[in-house]
């Protein structure tokens, strides 16, 4: 019988767990406090790449002898503010004091306010890395669209209520979830990855 690939999310971003389970449909998913303790890693890189790669290689070589078992996969996202000069960009969970998903709607609020504006174009950026025995490899995939400064919603998390995806008129907090999994930054760069799956499986039924 075909062996399922076995991938551990090096996250415990709740919410970035049920989005990664949503599209990741085919394997076993285990959520990283499921397999090991998890532990503090700096995430010190200078791109989202970068970081995505610190994660999964830092919880696959804390596997031990269960590196044979599964492979690690990670996200590194976060929105980029044109009119702010691309911030919080890669600081995007750390952009207020505070750190919590308000406060850093706030600030961004107010860094539109304080260069007279109510609106910018904006992106997210999601790096997807896995680590497996075979090596790391990493994905990337965006969303395009506007930030305002109105919060307006409750779906998703992050800066969803401020951000509208191009196309649509109403922020990511009001639309259906179903929507945000078609179109965004997080969906792309799985829905590459799941083409590095493939491989990985394949040479694993070997
Ligand atoms: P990370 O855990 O270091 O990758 O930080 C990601 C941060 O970027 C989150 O805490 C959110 O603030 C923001 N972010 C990333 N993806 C999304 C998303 O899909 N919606 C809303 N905010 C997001």
């Amino acid at each position: 019988m075909k062996k399922k690939l076995k991938i551990i999310l090096a996250t415990s971003n709740t919410h970035k767990v049920e989005e990664i389970k949503k599209i990741l449909t085919t394997y076993e998913i285990y959520a990283l406090n499921e397999i090991i303790t998890p532990f503090e890693i700096i995430e010190d890189g200078k791109s989202f790449k970068e970081n995505a790669l610190i994660k999964s290689k830092a919880i696959f070589n804390a596997l031990g002898k269960k590196q044979n078992e599964f492979i690690t996969l990670s996200d590194d996202s976060g929105i980029s503010v044109e009119a702010l000069d691309n911030a919080p960009g890669i600081f995007s969970a750390r952009y207020s004091k505070e750190g919590t998903d308000e406060a850093n709607r706030n600030k961004l609020i107010q860094a539109l306010h304080k260069k007279n504006l109510t609106q910018s174009n904006a992106f997210y950026t999601a790096a997807i890395a896995i680590s497996s025995k075979y090596g790391h490899f990493s994905t990337h995939g965006y969303m395009h669209g506007l930030a305002i400064d109105t919060p307006k919603g409750n779906n998703g998390f992050g800066y969803d209520p401020l951000f509208i995806p191009k196309g649509f008129d109403k922020t990511l907090g009001e639309l259906d979830e179903k929507i945000k999994l078609k179109i965004s930054h997080r969906s792309c760069a799985l829905k590459l990855c799941t083409y590095i799956l493939k491989i990985i499986e394949r040479v694993e039924n070997q």
